[in-house]
């Protein structure tokens, strides 16, 4: 069994892509191998990890990390018998920094049916190709230039790694979205599968970020929709009724 460093356990609702508006139970590891512009998470690392008193009740208590997974486990299991629960989201951060807890923790939840749910930043192959037998969906960001350095090899491995999972790529944009960043993206994903559902999520415009306008996420998913398959603009949905 390992320990990590985990920031916040909650429950609440998934707001964004493919599974927006499933009741999940919400792991956020600490810790990133990025550094992008718009990151609006609190991933360091804490001395507490936050872990929610109840199912959506929104109040926290404070246990000193790192945690074991046996404190995870349990804490799933509380919080899975009062809310019926469609997935553990594996979040940060970037959760594949801590792949083996995510392993020991998916094995031993696995008796309680719950899916298991990676959100990545679609970097980390080898890390993903040690639990891509435990883990059910993946949820794959792929960064563009203008948000982080130039990251688009890691981002091929990935999803050369996971496509074959349920896999869905996410593109956050941004006004200042180049169409020439957007294609090689758009490229690179085609070039893999032109069947992986792609989300393209415009910003949510906070901290002074200024909103994509609706002509331009239009005219990027009229670009994208000629070599995908399945092009779907869905924003951040749980920030509109306050939800964690
Ligand atoms: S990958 Fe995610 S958590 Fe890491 S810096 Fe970028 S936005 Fe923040």
């Amino acid at each position: 069994m390992s320990n990590a460093n985990v920031i916040e356990i909650f429950s609440s609702v998934q707001g964004e892509g493919k599974y927006l508006g499933c009741r999940q139970i919400f792991v956020r590891l600490a810790d990133c191998n990025l550094h992008c512009r718009y990151c609006d998470t609190n991933f360091k690392h804490a001395e507490n990890c936050l872990i929610e008193t109840s199912a959506g009740s929104m109040t926290f208590r404070a246990e000193k990390n790192p945690v074991s997974t046996a404190q995870i486990v349990e804490v799933i299991k509380t919080f899975s018998e009062t809310a019926p629960t469609h997935s553990i989201s594996f979040t940060g951060g970037e959760p594949l920094l801590h792949w083996e807890f995510i392993r020991d923790v998916a094995i031993a939840v696995k008796n309680l049916g719950l899916k298991i749910f990676l959100e990545t930043n679609g970097t980390l192959a080898e890390e993903f190709e040690k639990i891509s037998d435990v883990v059910d969906i993946v949820s794959m960001d792929i960064k563009l230039p203008s948000v982080v350095q130039n990251v688009f090899n890691l981002h091929e491995k990935f999803l050369r790694a996971a496509q074959f999972a349920d896999l869905y790529v996410k593109i956050v944009v941004t006004d200042e979205t180049t169409r020439e960043e957007f294609l090689s993206a758009i490229n690179l994903i085609a070039k893999v599968n032109p069947n992986i559902l792609l989300i393209l999520q415009p910003v949510t415009p906070v901290n002074g970020v200024k909103a994509i306008s609706p002509k331009k996420i239009l005219s990027l998913q009229s670009i994208a929709l000629r070599s995908i398959r399945d092009v779907r603009i869905i924003p951040q949905t749980h920030k509109f009724i306050s939800l964690l």
